[in-house]
């Protein structure tokens, strides 16, 4: 058996021409999406994901800016210039591009975002509301997931879905979101012991762990959809995901490829909540 290829750049496509749409209601209002990205330093892949985020934004009719900032900028002249943002018409979400320099408080800094401009949907009373069932914005990742598995007609309610990883920003939504769905959900991480004892029970399994190969075929359920969240860069340049794509491929029934994956889909959630946003002014 070979699993069948999850195409998130498809998906995105189809999802983005649905936005196009709403955009154009939106402009008989008047009104034009606006999306604000910091960017701090130079880092090379922050580089590659802020201008991935700009060109999508451009292709759909929101407008962005991008503040692009030296990485020694003290973290009280980024919390003024995100205090501006969030008082700014024009704009309807703010996102500020992660990791920061490590003398800025990602807390503090990600606190200051207005609640109703927070499209990444990391501020504590969005997290909040998210945990309650009363979200403004889900997280791009765990969200654009939620949409793959949507899109491709893969069951949630009543499934065991094991989340690998538990970071604020992938694992801990993703298992939340499942959970909402009806989902029996188990979450792991680095100190789980025997891993492949949880995956094998799973019928959706989820890795955002940043280690390539952390799940292989014979820790996988036949025909269990595998979504790989992970990207790591090999040491001969290439990309890869988490999932030891050849093996997994053999008893999977869905899988996700890195590239084109869940990535897409993380940008693609973004304009939805920027969007989202905007149409909730
Ligand atoms: P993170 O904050 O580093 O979290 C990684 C998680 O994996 C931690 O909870 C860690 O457990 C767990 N872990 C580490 N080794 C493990 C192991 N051997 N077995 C089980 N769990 C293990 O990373 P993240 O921000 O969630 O990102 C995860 C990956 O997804 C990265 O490769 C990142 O680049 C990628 N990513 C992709 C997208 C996208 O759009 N496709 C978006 C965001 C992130 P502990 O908590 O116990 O340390």
């Amino acid at each position: 058996m070979s699993a069948k290829i999850v195409d998130g750049k498809l998906v995105s496509q189809v999802l983005r021409e649905k936005m196009k749409l709403r955009v154009e209601e939106l402009a008989k209002r008047d009104i034009q999406p606006g999306l604000a990205v910091i960017l701090l330093g130079d880092d090379a892949a922050s580089q590659v994901y802020v201008r991935n985020k700009v060109a999508a934004c451009q292709a759909i009719g929101v407008q962005s800016r991008v503040y692009r900032l030296a990485a020694n900028t003290s973290e009280q002249k980024v919390l003024e210039a995100l205090k501006l943002l969030n008082n700014d018409s024009e704009i309807n979400g703010i996102l500020v591009q992660l990791p920061l320099p490590k003398h800025i408080d990602e807390d503090k800094i990600l606190e200051i975002i207005s609640p109703q401009k927070d499209v990444d949907g990391f501020h504590k009373i969005n997290v909040g509301a998210m945990v309650t069932g009363h979200a403004r914005f889900y997280p791009c990742t765990p969200h654009g997931v939620m949409k793959l598995l949507e899109y491709y007609g893969i069951a949630i309610e009543g499934r065991h879905a094991v989340v690998v990883g538990r970071s604020n920003i992938v694992g801990k939504p993703m298992a939340l979101m499942l959970l909402e769905k009806g989902a029996t959900v188990s979450i792991c991480n680095s100190k789980t012991p025997d891993l492949a004892s949880f995956t094998r029970q799973a019928d959706i399994v989820v890795v955002a762990v940043g280690k390539p190969k952390v799940l292989s075929g014979d820790m996988i359920k036949p025909g269990a959809t595998v979504i790989d969240v992970g990207i790591n860069r090999l040491p001969d340049g290439s990309l890869a995901g988490d999932v030891d794509f050849e093996s997994v491929r053999e008893v999977a029934g869905f899988l996700t490829p890195v590239p084109g994956g869940v990535g897409p889909m993380t940008i693609t959630m973004l304009l939805e909540n920027t969007i989202r946003s905007s149409e909730m002014v």
